[in-house]
């Protein structure tokens, strides 16, 4: 396997793009090396310009949940581009996808579309405080939420807890209104609760992608959700990653717990750039043109990205494909455990449905803390193996992997021998 192609690129990229790359988690920044330079894609597969072929278990972060190129989604997508690429006002199309998220989180009356997670997060903070009359804002250490200043916070390091910005470019004014608690520990909630009177929203990923996959206990989240109701807190959960992933109706169906506002992107767009923030009526009722909440979007309900998000969603309710998530994630999780096994590395695996996680680590892996214990040089060697192997991973240790509907048995049996010889490699280097 030869890289050439991807190499010219990168070096002609650094040129005029920072680093190459338009987003950093692409960087191969954790793994060593440089980023690999896609051409295309079809079903569960990618294929490099260096024509290399891999099973795709990026999937864009996310958003490819049927596999690229689904054909009813092309078509579907087509058939939008004929009409026009924007108006600048409604469709149809967008009264039809709203209704489909509406019915999939019973928590959501009224839906805004947007163009991205960040913008869904920022929207739905913004709210919660017009909502509230409060300004204060509990998030979870390791939770991301994009990149609005104020949850640039606890998005890493040590220093997480001090509410110091986790990026420079941020005033500290900006990030004064946001607590950092720790997940999984509901006494760290209280405790900011009984010191802060003036709390608007908590916010989480119910289940994590962005530390790992990390799922909340029921004593957690349950918790959570009566705590929040007692206090007059909005719960906010941004289910960007998790939503119509795992379930239809997100981790909020799996969990059996309802949010107060709830975060969509990623899986809603099909691939095309969608964010959307939801909620009941009466919170709803304060975003403009309704309330005094201002927030708007050129491109916002963009009718192409309306045609891809719709035709995935319906795609996905047609095949039903939660169960077969399910076994092949558990199937995953076998292989990697027994090769782990049998070579001697230690892995801990975490999952929740299509969203899958191994951690090089020994012990249970419940919160950010845990995380940051992997040993992350052996996942950068395994990483490369597993690409020279066929297998394109995520190329960092924190980011969760992803499932498509598009995977077959045959798949797995590649995924096994490349998991195989990745390990023995693991082994053999550390
Ligand atoms: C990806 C992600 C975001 C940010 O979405 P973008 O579309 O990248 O802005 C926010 N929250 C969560 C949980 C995410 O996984």
């Amino acid at each position: 396997m030869n890289f050439k192609q991807s190499e010219k690129l990168y070096q002609k990229g650094l040129e005029n793009l920072v680093g190459a790359v338009n987003s950093p988690v692409r960087a191969f920044a954790s793994v060593g090396g440089n980023p690999l330079f896609i051409n295309k894609a079809k079903g569960a597969y990618i294929k490099d310009v260096d024509g290399n072929r891999y099973l795709d278990m990026v999937l864009s972060y996310g958003p490819m949940v049927l596999g690229h190129r689904h054909k009813k989604v092309e078509k579907n997508i087509s058939k939008a581009l004929k009409k026009g690429y924007s108006f600048g006002a409604s469709t149809h199309a967008e009264i039809k996808l709203a209704k489909i998220v509406c019915d999939a989180f019973p928590g959501m009356d009224k839906v805004r579309f947007v163009n991205s997670g960040t913008e869904a997060v920022l929207s739905a903070i913004r709210l919660a405080r017009a909502h509230t009359g409060k300004d204060k804002i509990i998030k979870f250490s390791g939770c991301y939420h994009g990149h609005m200043d104020a949850m640039l916070v606890a998005a890493g390091s040590g220093l997480a807890t001090l509410s110091l910005p986790g990026s420079q470019g941020v005033p500290a004014q900006a990030v004064e209104n946001t607590l950092i608690a720790e997940y999984n520990d509901l006494a760290s909630v209280e405790n900011h609760i009984e010191q802060h009177p003036d709390i608007a929203a908590v916010i989480l990923e119910p289940v994590t992608g962005n530390m790992g996959v990390i799922e909340p206990s029921q004593a957690f989240i349950q918790g959570l959700r009566k705590l929040t109701k007692e206090k007059d807190i909005l719960l906010i959960c941004d289910e960007v990653m998790t939503g119509f992933r795992s379930k239809f109706g997100g981790a909020q169906e799996m969990l059996g717990i309802e949010a107060d506002i709830t975060c969509l992107g990623k899986v809603i767009g099909g691939g095309f750039p969608v964010g959307a923030y939801g909620a009941r009526n009466e919170i709803m009722e304060n975003v403009a043109p309704l309330g005094g909440m201002y927030q708007a979007g050129t491109l916002s309900g963009n009718p192409i990205a309306m045609a891809a998000g719709m035709s995935t969603l319906l795609e996905l309710k047609k095949q039903n494909p939660y169960k077969k998530f399910d076994k092949i994630a558990e199937k995953i999780e076998t292989i990697l455990l027994d090769a782990g096994n049998k070579h001697g590395v230690d892995l801990t695996v975490n999952r929740f449905g299509s969203m899958i996680s191994p951690f090089f680590a020994k012990e249970n892996i419940t919160n950010f803390t845990d995380a940051q214990k992997c040993d992350t040089k052996k996942f950068a060697t395994f990483f490369w193996k597993m690409i020279e192997n066929g297998v394109f991973l995520p190329p960092s240790q924190f980011e969760s992997w992803f499932l498509c509907s598009a995977l077959t048995h045959s798949d797995m049996r590649k995924f096994e021998s490349a998991v195989d010889v990745s390990l023995a490699a693991v082994a053999e280097h550390h």
